[in-house]
């Protein structure tokens, strides 16, 4: 295959997450101050946290919570252990929980955390200890009434049980409702773990009646083969989808007649070391097929691209390579807005993140309601409420899409504002000043 150039990331993910916002306000009649106060996050905290690590030696951590919106309730978005996490790009993260929550309709706000760190080259007592001393370090700014953590990249069930039982230590009282995505022994829900992926396939079923795909002739490229990479992976590969490409970190695997799914993850997962609590394994040391890097796995010639990793993968550096005619942004800002506008021209359907990747924070939302009510559902009533929600608002944006002709993320965009706008609307005071009202 040719040689392929690194894609480059914008310089700041906020202002791109911006751009679309201006971008789709000019499809809505919303007032200009909504969009004003969507443009800056309403309280944004950085700790610094002191980790007694196991030789004996401190290191501190940076770690950041950003509480972007909270107009429609309290705000909720996950917390990310990795090197390259940055208050911009918590900012970013944070502005699109916050769409993202008004595209599904569940009553929270958007926020997300961040720690900069390497997880996999701590310990599981120096993760704990790291976990606990961040969440001791924001316990006034978050809370089931305020803002409700979960897991995101690098983070998992286990992690959410420790901050939870951390939080409850310092409340003094059992505080489940704090934190979704936790173990169902302290109060997760059923359904949660796959809920990502399982949301994003729901987008896809819509697309399958629409398009009309005959599964087995859908090839299908994964980006990403954590939590919401594999379970996208799972149900595709269930319903005879062809999933020829997975990657990870180290890089990916390339195979014409397709993968095994079940038995990718079980060898993936089985090889989970307890000396560290991530997965060890990379796809391309499990099987044998073609190795292939990310970069070229975005650019393979697929019906269906999954990017289920990280922001900034398609951009205007690479936009012209990818051959996929349909994109599902699993992962969070994987396309750049400079991507956006050229994938537009090539008529590639992008369904946005702030849709496909909605059903964590929509079974995070049931997890919480359960936490509330202290009864707990079946699996069966978690999948058949999300399956309800995801196909509720993939047609309603698919509808807007095609009455305005804009793309499909200006349209959930659109949607998302339109129902912040009413929300801002509802709290008062802005319309005694507008000039009608005088
Ligand atoms: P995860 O930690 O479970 O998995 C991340 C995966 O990405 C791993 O397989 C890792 O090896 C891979 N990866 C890391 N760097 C990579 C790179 N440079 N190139 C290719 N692969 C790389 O995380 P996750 O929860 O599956 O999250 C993945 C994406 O989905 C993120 O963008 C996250 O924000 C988004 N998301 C997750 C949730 C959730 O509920 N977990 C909800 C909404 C959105």
């Amino acid at each position: 295959m040719a040689s392929i150039k690194q894609p480059q990331p914008p310089d700041s993910i906020f202002a791109d997450a911006i751009k679309r916002l201006d971008n789709a306000a000019k499809h809505v009649d919303l007032d200009h101050e909504v969009v004003e106060r969507l443009k800056h996050p309403k309280a944004v905290i950085q700790v610094s946290i002191p980790v007694r690590m196991d030789d004996g030696s401190l290191k501190v951590f940076s770690g950041y919570r950003v509480r972007h919106d909270n107009s429609r309730g309290p705000t909720k978005g996950g917390i990310r252990y990795h090197p390259d996490v940055s208050l911009d790009e918590v900012k970013a993260l944070a502005l699109w929980m916050t769409c993202k929550c008004a595209v599904v309709g569940v009553p929270f706000g958007g926020a997300k955390g961040g720690i900069v760190v390497n997880p996999k080259e701590l310990s599981p007592m120096e993760l704990e200890r790291l976990s606990r001393g961040f969440i001791g370090l924001i316990a006034d700014f978050i809370g089931p009434d305020k803002d409700i953590p979960a897991p995101d990249v690098y983070t998992n069930a286990m992690i959410m049980g420790w901050m939870m039982n951390e939080y409850s230590k310092i409340r003094r009282e059992h505080c489940p409702a704090v934190i979704t995505g936790k173990p169902l022994s302290l109060g997760g829900s059923l359904g949660r773990e796959g809920a990502t992926g399982r949301g994003a396939y729901y987008c896809i079923k819509e697309l399958e009646k629409r398009r009309d795909w005959k599964p087995e002739q859908v090839r299908v490229a994964v980006q990403g083969f954590g939590n919401a990479g594999q379970s996208i992976a799972a149900l595709l590969h269930r319903d005879g989808y062809r999933i020829v490409a997975i990657s990870d970190s180290r890089g990916g695997v390339y195979r014409s007649d397709g993968f095994d799914v079940p038995s990718l993850i079980k060898i993936k997962n089985e090889t989970r070391y307890l000396k560290a609590v991530y997965c060890e394994c990379s796809v391309c040391e499990a099987v044998k097929a073609e190795i292939i890097t990310n970069e070229q796995l975005l650019e393979l010639d697929v019906d269906l691209l999954i990017p289920a990793a990280l922001e900034n993968q398609i951009t205007a550096q690479n936009v012209s390579q990818i051959k996929a005619r349909v994109i599902v942004e699993v992962a969070n800002g994987p396309v750049t807005s400079e991507a956006d506008a050229i994938l537009s021209q090539q008529e590639t359907l992008v369904v946005p993140d702030i849709l496909a990747n909605a059903g964590g924070v929509t079974v995070s939302y049931f997890e919480w309601v359960q936490n509330r009510q202290g009864y707990y559902w079946s699996v069966e009533k978690v999948h058949e409420r999300l399956h309800k929600i995801m196909s509720r608002e993939f047609n309603t944006i698919f509808k807007i899409m095609q009455q305005k002709q804009i793309d499909m993320r200006t349209a959930a965009y659109a949607h998302a504002m339109t129902r912040l706008g009413s929300a801002v609307a509802a709290h008062g005071t802005q319309s005694f000043f507008s000039n009608h009202n005088r």
